[in-house]
């Protein structure tokens, strides 16, 4: 007989109160930046989760107001889905601006906002900050860490981020976030600008992966129903190994730039361009293998599946991002099923087990989950 872990890793579906609400997990939150032109998947896809950037709206003043004014939850029509406010430190510390914030006016917004969980303003380091830097951004955004607690009200969820660039790392800052306060739900961050290099390397997979399985730890150590969230994990195939791993929650902001870049996502290969006109080296969609039933693509024939997918301009963007974002779902509510089930392990090795790039991803997390005590 196969054991839990052998059989679902390290998760476990769990029903958590936030903000007077339920959120369920395991989750795929989609990351949403307030343009004009981005769909919301959530009017028409069933339980989405999102994530929304606090230094995005800052940046446009009728937006701002009307957040403060109605709420973040009527501002983009979510119904009963949790919503999380992000800070924005990456976007702040990416342009050089992380003087200029003030983590007061982040928590101001995100009280405003009525958001479901605030992520406390944290400063991601960057692999070429000098030692001094490194130290100065951990005491900040501890700092601010506590400055959440004291003044996060109305209910809101405080979210602190986990930084490190090793397992060691990551349980030293633990340490020391969990003498702030008791939380409910915790970050993994310094994911994204690895995922933003062009060659994606196994090791990179391999430290990530330790990494979850190193918060994990640390989190059970205090109660297993803590929830663990995962920032930036670009892909849902990737996202389904840090599940393994222990993350109840994961995100990714790609189901919009895959859009941008005319590729679309194809559930057990990744993303693939549509068109000519994108610049990413990617091969193209396997048209032979396609099948999705989403919002765009259900009852359609291929060949007006393709058309609607290469057109430029808005509408084939809002096409793509769309597809995308069910997609991403889809995979979710079938790894939920798997859990249930108690087969995620065999999930898995279905959806990945054939993968040209994710199946030595795959073989690492389940030796390490299997090694973990
Ligand atoms: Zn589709």
């Amino acid at each position: 007989m196969a054991t839990k872990k052998e059989r679902n890793g390290l998760i476990f579906e769990k029903k958590t109160l936030v903000n007077s609400k339920t959120f369920h997990t395991p989750t795929m939150m989609l990351t949403y930046s307030f343009r004009d032109n981005n769909p919301r998947p959530w009017l028409k896809i069933p339980n989405c989760s999102v994530m929304t950037n606090a230094y995005d709206i800052l940046q446009n003043g009728r937006l701002e107001k009307r957040v403060r004014d109605k709420g973040i939850h009527k501002e983009l029509e979510l119904k009963n889905e949790i919503c999380v406010m992000d800070s924005g430190g990456f976007q702040f510390i990416s342009r050089g601006e992380e003087e200029d914030i003030d983590p007061l006016r982040i928590i101001d917004l995100q009280n405003a906002s009525k958001t479901d969980i605030a992520v406390g303003l944290d400063y991601p380091i960057l692999q070429d900050f000098s030692p001094e830097k490194v130290n100065e951004l951990t005491k900040k955004s501890l700092e601010n860490i506590k400055l959440s607690t004291k003044y996060i009200r109305n209910g809101i969820e405080v979210m602190p981020v986990l930084h490190g660039t090793t397992q060691e790392e990551i349980k030293k800052y633990f340490v020391k976030v969990k003498k702030i306060s008791d939380f409910k739900i915790w970050g993994i961050g310094g994911l994204v600008p690895q995922m933003k290099q062009s060659s994606t390397s196994h090791t990179r997979y391999f430290n990530i992966i330790d990494r979850v399985l190193e918060a994990r730890k640390q989190l059970n150590s205090i109660n297993e129903e803590l929830l663990l969230h995962v920032f930036g994990v670009g892909s849902p195939l990737a996202g389904l190994l840090f599940l393994l791993a222990g993350a109840d929650s994961i995100e990714s902001i790609s189901w919009i730039m895959n859009a941008k870049y005319f590729l679309v996502y194809q559930d057990k290969i990744g993303a693939r361009k549509v068109s000519k006109q994108t610049t990413m080296c990617t091969t193209s969609v396997k048209w032979n293998e396609y099948n999705c039933s989403c919002p765009i693509c259900s009852n359609e024939d291929l060949e007006e599946i393709e058309r609607k997918m290469k057109l430029g301009g808005n509408e084939g963007f809002k096409n793509r991002a769309m597809h995308n974002a069910y997609v991403y779902q889809q995979i979710l509510v079938e790894a939920k099923e798997a859990i249930s089930e108690h087969r995620l392990t065999d999930f898995c090795k279905e959806k990945l087990g054939n993968h040209r790039f994710f199946k030595g991803i795959l073989r690492y997390a389940l030796e390490k989950v299997e090694k973990y005590d």
